[in-house]
């Protein structure tokens, strides 16, 4: 495809927020998506949105990523055959330290109209799974909540749904276009046009939507590599890194996805289990961890297996010498390894009889891959250097598909409550959100 030399909105990156973004102003603008073009280096899905295990869910402890998840969930709803969506809904199934946690989470829930059950107490928890999984057997369990939303959808082909929509009307989407700098305004910090590999491409606006990225396109836009951040307590730490990458530990169990189907021969919901009980191996008996572990799993056909992952690690090395690329399982740095296989298919079997004895059948492949994180594990939606709109969603994102029509709303000259907690002032100003008390970073 030739690159038009001026184009009024240059959107970067074709994964879940570019396309999101594009097919949403489409829909806003006057000249339709005729006025959009989004670029992105590689291909359609070709950074985390094509790997993303897919769930979608709105367990979170922050109001302020609950609204926001209620309302992508409902765009999800939206089309579920485009967006390749299966809404089975997700269990939030947690060990004693994070019962209060899960309770106000349920009842804010009931308060936004967001669907789900929540029990309380051992006996009732053992039963619910029970009723449902006839096998379930992990101790240590003393809360469920069930949300009768969500569920996951398949990666590449929600990014594919994506970009139909937004090519219906009128959006271009030229791949092997990459960024490689920014022209200013003279005498102004606003952006005029976005340098290529293919050259410059005059603009009015930039939306940033580039995953695990977006510290490569922050420095090239001369932001600050390190912030200063109020904590709740009032106190200010200096030169926190803005940037920090965490790696994403997931995996399939190579067996028929029917194997976990529920006791009515459904496909159940995406399991997520936090448990404080020691986590012995399913091979050897030997302790793999006394400490707080997490793990999800679904059913997956298209991953062709029980897919699923573990708390993530944070990534020890300079933010500036993590190599992002090549990404996803194409990374030497960034794929799981023995001790993720160990632990999450001992968790299984921990969790469900029926799989006992089946770490064997791991998926021997490359999997997992890294993303970016801001200071608090939070996403930043804001405006930067006046035209330059940044989606960093901080890895909670391919849930976040509705975000797209909350920016593109933004930048038609609207304000969005639901994104206001999420601008980049809250660190100086200590508007932080609140912290659980899960193992995750992102709940
Ligand atoms: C293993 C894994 C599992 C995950 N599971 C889930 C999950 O279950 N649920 C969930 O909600 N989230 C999940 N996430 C997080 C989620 O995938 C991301 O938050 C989300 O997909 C980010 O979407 P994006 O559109 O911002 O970026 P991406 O999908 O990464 O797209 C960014 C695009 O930008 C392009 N790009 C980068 N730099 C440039 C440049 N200089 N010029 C041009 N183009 C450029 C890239 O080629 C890429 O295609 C997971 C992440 C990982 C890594």
């Amino acid at each position: 495809m030739s690159l038009p030399p001026r184009i009024p909105y240059i959107v970067i990156g074709a994964g879940i927020h570019g396309l999101s973004t594009a097919w949403n102003l489409a829909k806003r603008l006057p000249g339709g998506g005729e006025d959009v073009l989004v670029i992105d280096k590689h291909g359609m899905a070709s950074g985390a949105s094509g790997i993303a295990c897919g769930v979608i869910r709105n367990n979170y402890y922050q109001p302020a990523m609950r609204e926001l998840m209620a309302h992508s969930v409902r765009i999800w709803e939206s089309d579920p055959k485009a967006f390749s969506y299966h809404p089975v809904g997700y269990m939030q199934i947690s060990c004693e330290a994070m019962r209060s946690d899960v309770a106000q989470i349920a009842r804010e829930q009931q308060e936004i109209g967001y669907e789900s059950v929540f029990v309380d107490g051992a006996r009732d928890s053992l039963k619910y799974m029970r009723d449902l999984l006839d096998d379930w057997q992990a101790r240590g369990i003393t809360s469920v909540l069930h949300e009768k939303k969500g569920g996951y959808a398949n990666n590449t082909a929600s990014v594919y749904g994506l970009a139909g929509k937004a090519e219906a009307l009128g959006v271009r989407v030229a791949t092997g276009v990459e960024v490689t700098g920014f022209e200013r305004e003279s005498g102004s910090v606003a952006i005029r046009a976005v340098q290529t590999n293919r050259g410059p491409i005059a603009c009015e606006h930039v939306v940033v939507a580039v995953g695990p990225w977006v510290k490569s396109i922050w420095d090239l836009l001369e932001l600050p590599k390190a912030i200063d951040v109020k904590g709740p307590d009032g106190r200010l730490a200096t030169d926190v890194p803005m940037w920090v990458y965490w790696s994403l530990q997931e995996g399939t169990l190579d067996v028929d996805p029917n194997l976990q189907q529920t006791n009515d021969g459904r496909m159940p919901p995406v399991i997520h289990v936090d448990s404080d009980a020691p986590l012995y191996s399913d091979l050897d008996g030997s302790l793999i961890t006394d400490e707080t572990w997490g793990i999800y799993y679904k059913p997956d056909f298209n991953f062709g297996g029980i897919q699923g992952g573990a708390a993530p690690f944070r990534v020890r090395a300079d933010p500036d010498g993590v190599k992002v690329d090549p990404y996803g399982p194409a990374s030497p740095d960034f794929v799981v390894g023995e001790d993720f296989t160990h632990m999450w298919t001992s968790a299984l079997a921990f969790c469900q009889k029926r799989f006992e004895g089946k770490s064997g059948m791991y998926k021997r492949e490359p999997s997992g891959g890294i993303g970016c994180f801001t200071p608090d594990s939070f996403p930043v939606f804001d405006r930067f250097c006046e035209n330059v709109y940044l989606i960093a969603d901080s890895n909670h994102g391919y849930k976040m598909i509705g975000v797209g029509e909350l920016v593109a709303q933004e930048l038609t000259g609207a304000t969005s409550a639901l994104l206001e907690p999420f601008r980049f002032s809250r660190y100086a100003e200590g508007r932080l959100h609140p912290r659980s008390h899960s193992p995750f970073p992102w709940s």
